[in-house]
């Protein structure tokens, strides 16, 4: 199989070849939840996109040459902010919404990562990172606080390709009376006594955010590895403070070499936002959308671009599939042979890739056994299409309510039917009325129904 694989590299501002450290053992770490409140349509996008580049490195150097590691942060300021005021304790909190998340997981159809590590089970090694920095000066102590000094790297801003001063400018920084420079960020900051905290040599307290990329993906891919992902907002501060970190600690030119980031998603045009209260959360779309549908819509666009979610995208993604459940088989899919993965490896091209599938479907309504076998093979690759044709239907089916006038005329023809001693007929009615989500009880001699 062609190995040439080119992403567009945030770190280099340019497309490169991906040239991976090891090919028997390919790493690639993405930055996960903060499990504080219910995924929505924005967190969905990365999950899927770096979801179909799992399935093409998987593709292209073996199902067990490659590990992805993506963390969940369930210690954070918002945890404790969303724990207060929804009156729930931290755990109740982070294990609903983690529960939920992998729902939604399976929901859109995503495969397991090879590792999903927990911020709260690597407080120790985010303590030793941390006394690492202070000890070879790169961060310093203030008030029970320990900040990463900025100025001590040379290379800060690299990743977003702004200096300092843009950097301070074009964003909200916090401001706080222990900083040296309003640049430096938290690496460990003190607990109230109600709040979650761990000892350390600095006093009771946690971690800052950015703290636990650097430490997990050096404990599962190493103090260098190839792919880190993340939605585009990540990119200033947190990838900027993974890099420093890891980069001083490690005394290492280099932490992740390919650095790829999604772009946006937009509720009709507009940004989606708490405020505005435009947030789509997975779960909410789970009832009624099936989550093929979700997955071929945030596959529609280049994942660098921004995403428009609208009624419209929807529909056509919901049409496309219905279209191309008509070729469902449950066969063996075979390994994609010459440029069929061709779009995925140039930089994840996902409208081209799917612009193809319309043609292998063409062809493959044509009857042509092989056909169909390139077709559902090439659908599968990208984690569609590999839901029973029974359940697709039912799915959909059952989403749309048929009114109460159809259904009692059902149960008057299906009574007559049976007066007629037609028992076929009455057994057709029932069966129609189940198909579309009702359950019919005969009692005595009155019949009652309900939605299934
Ligand atoms: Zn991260």
């Amino acid at each position: 199989m062609n190995k040439n694989l080119v992403f567009f590299n945030t770190l280099s501002n340019k497309k490169e070849k991906f040239d991976p450290i090891n090919i028997n053992k390919v790493g690639m770490y993405v930055c996960g939840p903060t499990v504080y409140d219910f995924p929505h349509i924005g967190n969905a996008r990365p999950l899927v996109i770096f979801d179909v580049l799992f399935r093409l490195l998987r593709s292209l150097y073996g199902k067990n040459k490659v590990t992805y590691v993506r963390n969940i942060t369930d210690i954070d300021d918002k945890i404790i902010a969303s724990s207060k005021k929804n009156k729930k304790s931290i755990k109740e909190l982070t294990e609903t919404i983690t529960k939920s998340f992998h729902e939604d997981c399976r929901y859109l159809n995503c495969l397991n990562p090879t590792f999903e590590p927990k911020a709260t089970e690597h407080i120790k090694e985010m303590i030793n990172m941390v006394s690492n920095l202070l000890k070879n000066n790169y961060a310093y102590e203030n008030g029970k606080h320990v900040y990463f000094s900025v100025s001590s790297f040379k290379n800060y801003g690299k990743l977003s390709n702004k200096n300092s001063e843009q950097l301070v400018a074009g964003s909200r920084v916090e401001i706080s009376k222990y900083k040296r420079d309003p640049l430096d960020f938290v690496l460990w900051k003190p607990s109230d006594e109600k709040d979650p905290g761990w000892n350390s040599p600095w006093g009771r307290g946690r971690p800052g955010w950015h703290l636990e990329c650097s430490v997990m993906s050096e404990k599962f891919l190493g103090k260098q590895f190839d792919i880190h992902g993340g939605g585009l907002d990540l990119v200033f501060p947190h990838h900027e403070n993974e890099i420093a970190q890891s980069c001083c600690s490690n005394n290492n030119e280099r932490f992740a070499n390919y650095w790829l980031h999604n772009g946006f998603v937009t509720f009709d045009k507009e940004k989606m936002s708490k405020s505005i209260g435009n947030i789509v959360t997975i779960n909410k779309l789970r009832k009624n959308i099936n989550g093929q549908v979700i997955r071929l819509a945030l596959l529609s666009a280049h994942y660098k671009q921004p995403l428009d979610w609208n009624e419209k995208l929807i529909n056509e993604s919901q049409n496309t599939l219905d279209k191309w459940y008509s070729q469902f088989d449950k066969i063996d899919t075979e390994e994609l042979k010459d440029d069929a993965l061709k779009p995925l490896q140039e930089d994840l091209n996902t409208p081209e890739y799917i612009a193809k599938l319309h043609s292998l479907f063409e062809e493959a309504s044509k009857g042509n056994k092989l056909s169909k076998v390139k077709f559902l093979s090439a659908c599968r690759q990208i984690g569609l299409l590999e839901e029973d044709k029974e359940s697709w239907r039912n799915f959909k089916k059952s989403k749309v309510k048929v009114d109460e006038k159809f259904i009692k005329q059902k149960i008057q023809d299906r009574k007559e039917a049976r007066k007629k001693g037609n028992y076929k007929l009455a057994d057709t009615l029932r069966k129609e009325l189940e198909d579309n989500g009702v359950i019919i009880e005969d009692k005595q001699d009155k019949t009652t129904w309900k939605y299934k």
